[in-house]
């Protein structure tokens, strides 16, 4: 019986033991959550829900990781890249295959709205962008700059070959009917303006938007789109945010997801105002 009875006692203390440490576990959780879970004002809401949409995001990038490829100077189009090209206005030029119909359906809405879009450039080759940089680099030479300036000049627009988003055949330069020069003034035309209130319903985002160049490494090209389809450009416009910005929110840890949008979101701000 006595010894029953100090066993029944043990039990009973490690049973006391057991559920003070789950207590305090507990407690240990609930600290941490507080901490972690920013305080339910009307911003914080707002961050939350544009977590669940980044959530939705990151599924759907899976599925799309072609269409979502980041290119800039750091980062070359993958040698095992396939661009899946297509033919397009009379044979002359070439896209990926999957913004053929969303640039048709902008080129054509433009159209009806008395707006004449032209598409002068898609996919280029390693070679053809080396033309290209070999071509502005003489024009400023020409126009007799030094040789420093020329080549920085000419790198300001033109990515080096093999990192350049036209390589993907998912961007497209598009300048208004009415003015042919690749350059700030496009954005006065009203042609552009309608592009680029418009084009995130196709799946486009502007890819080189006014003061972010120090994130993009490519100054304002208001010509110049990028397709990443309609859920994710909706979601880089609206949160006035660049397709950097987005890619590092995707690859980041998902507790840190609204952390990092909200510290990029308050930056864009602050570029907005500063602007
Ligand atoms: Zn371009």
């Amino acid at each position: 019986m006595g010894k029953r009875f100090t066993k029944k006692k043990r039990k009973k203390k490690t049973s006391i033991i057991i559920i003070v440490l789950e207590i305090v576990l507990l407690l240990v959780a609930i600290f941490f959550l507080l901490k972690i879970v920013p305080k339910n004002n009307d911003s914080d809401v707002v961050l939350f829900s544009k977590c669940s949409i980044i959530e939705n995001l990151m599924a759907e990038s899976e599925l799309n990781s072609d269409q979502l490829i980041l290119v800039n100077k750091e980062h070359a189009v993958p040698d095992n890249y396939d661009a899946d090209l297509v033919s397009f206005g009379n044979n002359k030029q070439k896209a990926n295959s999957m913004i053929i119909s969303p640039m048709n359906t902008m080129v054509s809405d433009a159209k009806a709205k008395g707006y004449v879009l032209n598409v002068v450039s898609a996919y280029r080759s390693n070679e053809l962008q080396q033309k290209l940089i070999d071509q502005d680099y003489q024009e400023y030479i020409d126009k007799g700059y030094s040789k420093e300036e020329a080549l920085k000049n000419t790198y300001d627009y033109l990515m080096p070959p093999g990192y350049s988003e036209h390589h993907t055949g998912l961007a497209l330069d598009i300048l208004c009917d009415e003015n042919e020069e690749m350059d700030a003034t496009q954005a006065n035309e009203a042609g552009n303006k309608w592009m680029l209130q418009n084009c995130t319903k196709y799946g486009f985002i502007l890819r080189y938007p006014k003061g972010f160049e120090d994130i993009t490494g490519c100054k304002y090209e208001p010509w110049h789109l990028r397709y990443v389809g309609t859920p994710v450009a909706e979601f880089i416009t609206s949160n006035n945010i660049t397709f950097e910005d987005f890619v590092e929110i995707l690859q980041a840890d998902k507790s840190q997801s609204a952390v990092l949008l909200a510290k990029i979101i308050r930056g864009a701000a602050i570029t907005a105002i500063n602007k």
